[in-house]
């Protein structure tokens, strides 16, 4: 198909867990081993084998030739490297919570979000960590200790029937929101797209994970300290994306869109304009990613902040 000639081979992306090593360390290891040392590029169309780069967008996350398995590579055994696609470390990044803060992560099963946001606080703090789905959640348990997280509280249940009037929530300031989705930006390992045909991206059941991901927006807004809310997908349709901060948008007094300096400026590619009634300022505010183009899955991340929050400086 069309799709299948779109896609482009993804790299082998590598999060360095800086609760185990750090980014200098794992590079010294690749090198030793006999990899080679490559300047940062934007381009990644044909990386060369054994070869090493930084990412250009996180400051922790390596760049591997497409096809290195490392499943069986002594620092992702011993739990220093995360196998995990770039578009997948944006959202933790876009949450940049602050050290010793309370957060939670609402839809976080197998919990590679989870633990990126560990790592990013250090270890510090309270990260709760809801999922609907048991065996879900014991995976995420066992893969946060393997990765060497103890700020997290993994927690078995529908995020929607937490109470956010809680005092256990009391101190909740960042919630990060990846709740199930389509599935559609997600390039299988054969690098072809997830065939839109299927029937998991007919309209009626795209309507129906919108109503999902827009109930469970809502519901975060709703923890009386939550201050910043990120949303992401691993979908390209803009029912799901756009269109859901759109409905967010118009529902909401009490938060705004964050501005592109909070969603990883550097990063080129925004949201479509025109699923946006044309506004680009709420285009400009998101982050998509193109599997044809970008050398990730596809992918979306919106970053919603509360007013008072935003507007403290001139009050
Ligand atoms: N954030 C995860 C990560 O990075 O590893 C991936 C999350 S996956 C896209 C969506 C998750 O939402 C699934 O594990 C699913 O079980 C969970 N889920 C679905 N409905 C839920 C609900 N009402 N409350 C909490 N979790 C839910």
């Amino acid at each position: 198909s069309q799709k299948v000639k779109d896609a482009v081979l993804i790299p082998r992306y590598v999060r360095v867990n800086e609760h185990k090593t750090t980014v200098d360390k794992a590079i010294q290891a690749f090198i030793k081993e006999g990899y080679t040392l490559e300047e940062p590029r934007d381009d990644l169309s044909s990386l060369s084998k054994l070869t090493v780069r930084r990412d250009i967008h996180l400051n922790d996350l390596l760049v591997l030739p497409p096809n290195s398995d490392l499943h069986d590579h002594p620092m992702y055994i011993s739990g220093e490297l995360i196998l995990q696609d770039k578009a997948s470390c944006f959202p933790a990044h876009v949450c940049n919570p602050a050290k010793g803060s309370h957060i939670i992560d609402a839809c976080a099963a197998p919990g590679n979000k989870t633990s990126h946001l560990s790592a990013l606080v250090r270890n510090t703090g309270k990260i709760f960590a809801f999922d609907l789905d048991m065996r879900r959640l014991d995976l995420l348990k066992r893969l946060t200790n393997k990765a060497g997280c103890k700020n997290i509280t993994p927690l078995h249940g529908s995020f929607l029937e937490v109470d956010p009037n809680d005092p256990k929530y009391a101190e909740v300031e960042y919630l990060l929101l990846d709740p199930s989705c389509s599935g559609s930006g997600i390039i299988s390992r054969l690098d072809h797209l997830v065939d839109d045909e299927q029937e998991a991206n007919g309209t009626e059941r795209l309507d129906s994970l919108a109503e999902f991901q827009i109930a469970v927006i809502q519901h975060a807004m709703k923890f009386p300290k939550a201050k910043k809310v990120v949303y992401s997908t691993c979908s390209i349709h803009p029912q799901e994306n756009e269109h859901v901060v759109k409905t967010i948008l118009a529902s909401t007094d009490d938060f705004v869109l964050g501005p592109r300096s909070e969603a990883i400026p550097t990063w080129k590619r925004r949201g479509l304009v025109e699923e946006c009634n044309d506004d680009k300022d709420i285009a400009e505010s998101v982050i998509r990613t193109n599997p044809s183009e970008d050398y990730t899955n596809g992918f979306f991340v919106a970053c919603f902040l509360r007013k008072e929050a935003t507007t403290d400086a001139t009050n």
